[in-house]
C-alpha cells in the first residue's frame, strides 16, 4: 500500500504494518478520549454453582461503547490499553465500578475482575489501590476475586506473585484465568498463590468430543481438590458440554448456555428471580451421576 504524506512524495508501507499501525494509533487516541467521555461500561456474567443452581460469583467484563464503531470487544482494545499503559487507570476504574455494583447484590455473591500484568507495575501500587477501594466501599475482601492469566504469571512471576500474596493476605481471592492455554505444568499450580482455577473455553468446547480432554479434566479436578483450589469452567455453550462438565466436581460453571454478559440491572433481576436454578434444571439433570 502506498500512501501520500500530504506533500509531493509517496511514503511506502508494507500493507500489514501500515494497517496495524494506523489502527493502533487511532485506538490509542480514541481510548484516552473514551475514558474522559465515559464510554466504558462493565457487563456482568453470572457464574453458577452446579449443585444449587444459584449464582455464587459474577465476572465483570469491559465494553467500549464507541460512537462510530459501536460496541468494541475487550479482545480488541485491552491489548492496546495494555501497550499504552492506559489499562492502569481503566483497570482501576473497572475494579471500583465492579465493587460498587456488588454492594447491591446478596452478601453471598462475589464479584470477579480481570487484571493485566501492567497493573502490577511498581509505579502503580495495585495492592494499595485495591485496599483503598475496599475500605471506602466497605465490600468485604472475600467478595472480591481478581483474575489473572497463566501467561501473565509466567512473564513476570516474582514481582506479581509477591503482590498476589499481599492481596490474598487481605482476604481477596485470586483466580488463574484461561487455565490450559499457557505452558504451566500441573505441579506449578501447587506453588502459585491462587484460590480458583478457571478452565479455558477451548477445554469446554472439546469436552464432549475428546477423550484426552476428559482425562485432563479428571486430572485437573483431582489435583485441585487435593490442593484446596476451587474450579470454574468457562465457555459452556451447549447442553452436551454442560452435561459432561457436571460429571466433574466443580465449584462454578460459566457460559452462554446459562447466561451471557449483561447489564447490572439485568443481573440484579436474574439474582433476585433465581432464573439461574431454573436454567440449570432446564438444561440438565440436577442429580449428578
Ligand atoms: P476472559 O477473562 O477469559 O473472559 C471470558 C470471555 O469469554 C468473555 O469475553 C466472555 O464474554 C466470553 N464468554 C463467556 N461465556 C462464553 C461462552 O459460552 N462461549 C464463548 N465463546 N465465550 C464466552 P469478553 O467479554 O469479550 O472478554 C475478552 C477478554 O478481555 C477477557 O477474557 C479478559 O481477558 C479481557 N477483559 C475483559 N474485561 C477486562 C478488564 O476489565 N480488565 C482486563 N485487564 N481485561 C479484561
Ligand atoms: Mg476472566
Ligand atoms: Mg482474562
Ligand atoms: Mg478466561
Amino acid at each position: 500500500k502506498a500512501k501520500s504524506d500530504g506533500r509531493n512524495h509517496l511514503v511506502v508501507y508494507t500493507p500489514e504494518l501500515s494497517v496495524e499501525h494506523d489502527e493502533h494509533l487511532a485506538f490509542e487516541v480514541d481510548l484516552r478520549d473514551a475514558m474522559r467521555a465515559g464510554q466504558f461500561q462493565l457487563v456482568y456474567q453470572p457464574i453458577y454453582n452446579p449443585r444449587s443452581g444459584s449464582v455464587t460469583l459474577v465476572e465483570a467484563l469491559l465494553r467500549w461503547d464507541h460512537p462510530q464503531r459501536g460496541v468494541v470487544s475487550p479482545a480488541t482494545f485491552v491489548p492496546v490499553a495494555e501497550r499504552t499503559g492506559l489499562i492502569k487507570v481503566l483497570g482501576t476504574w473497572a475494579i471500583e465500578t465492579a465493587v460498587r455494583a456488588a454492594l447491591a447484590w446478596p452478601r453471598n455473591v462475589g464479584v470477579s475482575v480481570n487484571v493485566s500484568a501492567r497493573q502490577f507495575e511498581s509505579d502503580h501500587d495495585l495492592v494499595a489501590i485495591v485496599a483503598a477501594i475496599l475500605r471506602k466501599t466497605g465490600l468485604p475482601p472475600r467478595r472480591l476475586t481478581l483474575e489473572i492469566t497463566e501467561s501473565t504469571l509466567i512473564e513476570d512471576a516474582p514481582h506479581i506473585i509477591e503482590s498476589l500474596k499481599k492481596l490474598r493476605a487481605m482476604g481477596v481471592r485470586i483466580a488463574l484465568d484461561d487455565f490450559g492455554t499457557g505452558y504451566s505444568s500441573l505441579s506449578y499450580l501447587a506453588k502459585l498463590p491462587i484460590d480458583i482455577i478457571k478452565i479455558d473455553k477451548t477445554f469446554s468446547h472439546e469436552i464432549d468430543s475428546s477423550v484426552k480432554v476428559n482425562a485432563l479434566m479428571t486430572a485437573i479436578t483431582d489435583l485441585a481438590h487435593k490442593l484446596g483450589l476451587s474450579i470454574i469452567v468457562e465457555g459452556i455453550e451447549t447442553a452436551a458440554q454442560l452435561a459432561v462438565m457436571r460429571r466433574f466436581s466443580l465449584h462454578g460453571i460459566q457460559g452462554f448456555i446459562l447466561a451471557k454478559p449483561m447489564s447490572d440491572e439485568a443481573l440484579l433481576a436474574i439474582i433476585k428471580d433465581r432464573v439461574a436454578s431454573d436454567r440449570m434444571s432446564l438444561v440438565g439433570d440436577l442429580t449428578a451421576p
